[in-house]
C-alpha cells in the first residue's frame, strides 16, 4: 500500500501544501506516496475578494490542477482526527461517513467569522467571510431597489473598523449606487469600539483611511459597539439606534474548530502553535498551514497573521516538510521576515505598507493598481501544467 500524505482543506494553505508535497516527491522521483486533499469543494475560494461585487465568480477550479500533479481530491468534510490511529473521519457530499488513513497530515482548514449568538446578530447581520454569505449579501443589495425609498434602505452599517471592515465599507458607496442608482443619497456607517478612525491599522495609514472616508462620505461611529441587530437597523451599546436595512458584521475571526481535536497549544484565536518546520507542537506526524497555524515568521517575535501572504508561504513549507519528513530528507525552515499590507479603499484608491509597523510606501492609484494585481493574479493558483505548478510550489519563492 502506498504511503499517504493527507491535506485537509483546499484554501490557500491546503492548495500550496498539496503542490509543495508533490514537488518534494517529484524531486526525489518517488511514486510510492499518494497525496490527497480532502475538502467540501475542489475550488480555491478567493476569500480576500469577498467584499467586492460579483462575488459568485471569486473562485478558481482545482480539479485539473490537482490532476496535473497527481494529487487525488476527496470531496467531503473532516469531522474527527485520531492521532494514535492516524486516521481522519469525514462525511462525504452525500452524508456518508468515511475514514482516511494517513502517514503525514497537513491541517489547513482556515478560519471563520464567529458572530455572537445574541441580539439578533446571527439572524439579521450579513457578512463577507465565506462565499455563500457574500453572495447572499450581494443578492440582498440587488433587491434593495424593490423596496420603497427610505433612509434605512439606502444605509449600510459595517460593524468593525479593522481590515475587513474598512475594505467592505469603502466598497459600499459604489455597490449601493450600482444597486440603487447613481443619484441616490447613500449612507455608509462604520461602527467601531476604538476611539479613532482606523485605530487598529496603525498611525502610518490612518491619515489615508480618514481621507478616503471623507472622500467617499463614510461616517464613523466610534467608542461603541453593536449590541443588537434587526431587519431595520442596529442598536448600539450606548442605546443609540441606526436605521439600516443592511448591517454587515466583520469582527471575531477564529481558527477552524478542527484545531480543537488535536493535542497541542493554541493561541487566543484557536491557532495551533507549530515549530519552525510547521509541525504542530507535540505531534509526530501532523503539520499545520494557513490560518490554523500560529508560526514564528522571524526571530524578532513576529507571528504569521491570518492572511493570504502567510497562508501561501505556510502551505509551500508545510506540504514540502510533511513530504520531507516522510522521505527522511531535510526540511525547509519556515521564515517570512517581510510583511506587507495592501488595503483597498474603494474608488479613492488603496494603501500599501511594508513592515510590521506598516510604513506607508504607496497610496491611491499606485497602491490600487498593486491591489488589483494581487487580487486578480498573485493569489490565484498556478496553471494546470505539471512543470509550472511544481516550480511555483518552491518554498523558497518569496510571497511578498
Ligand atoms: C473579506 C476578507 C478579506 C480579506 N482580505 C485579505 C487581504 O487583503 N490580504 C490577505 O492576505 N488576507 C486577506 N484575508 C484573509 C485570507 O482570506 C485568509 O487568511 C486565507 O483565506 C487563509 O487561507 P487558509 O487556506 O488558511 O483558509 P481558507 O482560505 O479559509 O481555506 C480553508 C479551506 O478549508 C476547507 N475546510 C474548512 N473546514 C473543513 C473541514 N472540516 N473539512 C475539510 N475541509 C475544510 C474550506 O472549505 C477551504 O477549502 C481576507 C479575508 C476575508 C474574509
Amino acid at each position: 500500500m502506498k504511503q499517504h500524505i493527507l491535506v485537509i482543506g483546499a484554501g490557500f494553505g491546503g492548495v500550496w501544501s498539496a503542490l509543495s508535497a508533490a514537488r518534494q516527491l517529484d524531486m526525489h522521483d518517488r511514486h510510492d506516496v499518494q497525496i490527497s486533499v480532502l475538502a467540501p469543494q475542489a475550488e480555491l475560494r478567493i476569500r480576500p475578494r469577498f467584499y467586492e461585487a460579483d462575488v459568485h465568480t471569486m473562485f478558481a477550479p482545482l480539479d485539473e490542477l490537482f490532476q496535473s500533479v497527481g494529487v487525488r481530491f476527496i470531496k467531503g468534510s473532516a469531522n474527527s482526527i485520531d492521532e494514535q490511529g492516524k486516521t481522519v473521519g469525514y462525511s462525504s457530499e452525500f452524508g456518508h461517513q468515511g475514514t482516511l488513513r494517513y502517514d503525514r497530515l497537513v491541517l489547513a482548514t482556515g478560519s471563520q467569522l464567529i458572530r455572537p449568538d445574541s441580539g439578533g446578530i446571527h439572524e439579521h447581520a450579513f457578512d463577507v467571510d465565506q462565499i455563500e454569505e457574500a453572495v447572499y449579501l450581494e443578492q440582498h443589495l440587488k433587491t434593495l431597489k424593490n423596496q420603497p425609498y427610505s433612509t434605512a434602505r439606502n444605509t449600510v452599517v459595517v460593524v468593525g473598523g479593522g481590515f475587513t471592515g474598512i475594505e467592505t465599507a469603502t466598497e459600499m458607496p459604489a455597490r449601493l449606487r450600482a444597486a440603487l442608482g447613481d443619484n441616490t443619497d447613500v449612507r455608509v456607517i462604520v461602527v467601531d469600539r476604538a476611539p479613532q478612525i482606523g485605530a487598529a491599522m496603525g498611525e502610518g495609514i490612518r491619515p489615508a483611511i480618514v481621507e478616503a472616508s471623507e472622500h467617499l462620505g463614510i461616517e464613523w461611529v466610534l467608542n461603541t459597539s453593536a449590541a443588537a441587530v434587526d431587519a431595520y437597523g442596529v442598536t448600539l451599546a450606548d442605546g443609540k439606534r441606526i436605521e439600516a436595512r443592511t448591517v454587515i458584521w466583520t469582527i471575531g475571526f477564529r481558527a477552524s474548530p478542527l484545531t480543537e481535536l488535536l493535542t497541542g497549544a493554541r493561541n487566543a484565536q484557536g491557532r495551533l502553535h507549530v515549530d519552525h518546520n510547521l509541525k504542530v507542537l507535540g505531534q509526530a506526524d501532523i503539520f499545520a498551514a494557513g490560518d490554523v497555524a500560529y508560526a514564528a515568521t522571524d526571530d524578532l517575535g513576529n507571528f504569521s497573521a491570518m492572511s493570504c501572504q502567510h497562508a501561501i508561504a505556510l502551505g509551500r513549507h508545510a506540504g514540502n516538510n510533511a513530504a520531507a519528513d516522510l522521505l527522511g530528507v531535510a526540511p525547509t525552515t519556515y521564515r517570512q521576515p517581510k510583511y506587507v499590507t495592501c488595503l483597498d479603499l474603494g474608488t479613492w484608491g488603496a494603501v500599501f505598507t511594508e513592515g510590521w509597523d506598516r510604513q506607508l510606501k504607496l497610496v491611491k492609484e499606485e497602491a490600487k493598481s498593486l491591489k488589483t494585481q494581487i487580487n486578480t493574479q498573485w493569489i490565484y493558483p498556478p496553471a494546470a501544467d505539471r512543470v509550472t505548478a511544481l516550480a511555483a510550489a518552491d518554498p523558497l519563492i518569496p510571497v511578498a
